[in-house]
């Protein structure tokens, strides 16, 4: 097949793998397994690389849908069956996990027990296999394929030449089945484990296999195309733990040292390797080095490892903290429009009431660094704010820290309240299911951050007297409009005004409508919103009796911006931009009066914005 053929999408680590191809593609060393005699009969030039993602996307190049038999790489998958069927205790009771150092087929058994010293060699790989469960040979052969099938996403078969050739040949196996029956680690004939055994190495896989079953242990045992389980999560770390020490054979030590990654070879020249979390690699070449091991395979890995970084024990360059950035109610503030009077105060009581913006997935070090920084700060705090906005997953031990947090805050009468938390279902079920055994202290949640502003904006408002905070109703002669408009000509302008009401939630002006008056409030609050291209609606002001809208449209002769619906029941005066400009001919200065009074408006929101920017900005 042409190399080339597979080639997927034109991306970095497409055109990677296709260069890695390429450099190798020429290397002939080594040869092909002889010692079964349908192995030798592989096309040594057969040569494929395949890479599998955790969220399931597979890149391949060369000889990818090459079938091949799985031979060794057999073993971790098994080992992980026997670990599900008899459970840890009684499987580490056969079969150690200490790396040989000696060749695949070495007949090692620790000397005492006769326990083979781990489940990659042949020795403990056939052990294992004997403890696979099932009512019969048949029934555990095919627990055993079915399994298989389940990491590869697709029903495999066995390859009965290859079967066939192995079980007329092996007697090596065959003596070391003996041995391990003779130290009763196999408890009856070895015959039947053993032919179990040569099925298991003769499943047919081809490369890009190998990389999906790699992806689904890199998964935690999860295969990320089909969405199905393979093996109990808890258990991958156990196969991976292996396929580290021992999985490579008497190379392990220098597989570790170079490429740095959970593995497992084969002797039809297969190589698969985990990167745990990330991603799942196969490569196949049957040309093999002394050790049994792909010569390309091993390049091919040894390169892949160093031009992509990824040694898992390379130390991450130390993540950026989780606390993206922390800012304080005297520096931004809800959406909700305050009188003068009100953000006054606020300015002042604003630095009781910090949130806390966190960035990235938060494990138990990088919480801990957040905790500390709440915890120097909380002599001072009301209400801390946390915004999960850009958070990515919250682990569990993390969910824990932050429980302890909530609790010691509500012990001390303060707030800690959690923004656009509603994606982190862990976390609030963690959260909601310990908080019902403290006493009073609730989870206290807001869709968005500004929700939550608003929400410690009332509370630190509501902790002081304020007379004129929300009055029900301004008289138009207190209205922001009005200013500096004696008498008569209010009684003038009362004139070309008509007076409107709406219901809560009725939509006052809809975004796109010609724009053709200015709306005086003088009861209730109205927020002005914008639909966001994905349908949700963003607050982008709300406004108290008192105050104006709709004048920007109409100063700028367009059409209207934003929606705005009635928060309460609202009650307002309609000035239509007609009336607004006979006011130059009839009346000057009341118009002047009226647009300064919108100007110095205008310039507050202005000013307060560019604060905002300023300190988002920082
Ligand atoms: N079936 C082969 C054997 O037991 C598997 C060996 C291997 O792939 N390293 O000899």
């Amino acid at each position: 097949m042409d190399a080339m053929a597979r080639a997927g999408v034109d991306s970095p680590i497409q055109r990677c793998l296709d260069d890695l191809y390429a450099k190798y593609a020429g290397t002939r060393d080594g040869a092909v397994a002889t010692y079964i005699p349908e192995l030798a009969k592989a096309d040594p030039d057969w040569f494929a690389i395949c890479v599998a993602t955790t969220d399931g996307y597979v890149y391949e190049v060369g000889d990818s849908r090459q079938p091949f038999t799985i031979q060794s790489i057999s073993k971790p998958f098994t080992y992980g069956l026997a670990l599900e069927d008899r459970g840890r205790d009684a499987v580490l009771q056969r079969i150690d996990v200490e790396p040989t150092g000696d060749a695949f087929n070495s007949i090692s058994l620790a000397p005492e027990t006769g326990r083979p010293l781990n489940p990659m060699i042949n020795a403990g790989a056939i052990a294992a296999t004997s403890l696979v469960a099932g009512h019969s040979a048949e029934d555990r052969l095919n627990r055993i394929v079915a399994v298989f099938s389940l990491y590869a996403g697709r029903a495999l078969t066995i390859d009965g030449a290859v079967y066939e050739s192995e079980r007329s040949t092996g007697h090596r196996n065959r003596a070391i089945g003996h041995m391990l029956r003779n130290f009763d680690i196999l408890t009856e004939d070895p015959e039947p484990a053993l032919d179990l055994y040569f099925k298991q190495c003769s499943v047919a896989v081809d490369c890009r296999d190998l990389s999906v079953m790699a992806a689904t242990l890199a998964n935690a045992g999860t295969n990320p195309l089909t969405g199905e389980r393979a093996v109990r999560h808890d258990l991958v770390d156990s196969m991976l733990s292996v396929m580290a020490t021992c999985g490579m054979y008497d190379y392990a030590g220098q597989w570790v040292y170079w490429v740095g990654m959970p593995a497992k070879s084969g002797v039809s020249g297969g190589i698969l390797a985990v990167l745990p979390g990330q991603l799942g690699i196969g490569v196949f070449s049957p040309r093999l080095d002394a050790r049994g091991n792909s010569v390309r395979g091993v390049a091919v890995c040894r390169e892949l490892s160093r031009e992509m970084g990824l040694h898992f024990l390379r130390i991450p360059r130390l993540s950026r903290s989780a606390l993206r950035k922390t800012y304080d109610l005297a520096a931004i503030s809800s959406k909700r429009m305050r009188t003068q009077r009100e953000r006054e105060r606020l300015d002042a009581l604003g630095h009781r009431a910090v949130v806390y913006e966190l960035q990235g997935d938060l494990g138990f070090s990088t919480v801990e660094t957040l905790i500390r920084r709440i915890v120097e700060r909380s002599a001072g705090l009301d209400f801390a704010i946390v915004d999960f906005t850009r958070a990515g997953d919250v682990e569990l031990s993390a969910a824990a820290v932050f429980l302890d947090l909530l609790v010691r805050f509500a012990a001390s009468g303060r707030q800690l309240v959690l923004a656009n938390a509603h994606g982190q279902r862990r976390l609030l079920r963690f959260l909601e299911e310990r908080l019902t055994q403290e006493q009073g202290c609730r989870l206290r949640t807001f869709a968005d951050v500004d929700s939550a502003l608003e929400w410690c904006e009332n509370r630190l408002l509501a902790g002081e007297p304020s007379p004129d905070a929300r009055p029900p109703q301004v008289p138009l002669a207190q209205h922001d409009l009005c200013r500096g408009l004696d008498a008569a000509k209010l009684l003038r302008l009362e004139g070309m005004l008509e007076a409107r009401s709406f219901r809560a939630g009725e939509l006052i002006i809809r975004r796109g409508e010609p724009a053709d008056s200015i709306y005086l409030l003088t009861r209730g609050a109205v927020s002005v919103t914008l639909e966001l291209p994905n349908g949700r609606h963003k607050r982008l002001a709300t406004l108290s009796a008192g105050m104006t809208f709709g004048e920007l449209a109409v100063i700028d002769r367009a059409a209207r911006g934003a929606d705005l619906r009635a928060d309460t029941v609202v009650e307002c005066y309609v000035l239509p931009i007609t009336a607004l400009d006979a006011l130059s001919e009839t009346d000057p200065r009341t118009k002047i009066t009226i647009l300064e009074n919108l100007l110095r408006h205008a310039s507050r929101t202005v000013n307060r914005l560019n604060d905002e920017v300023a300190a988002l900005a920082e």
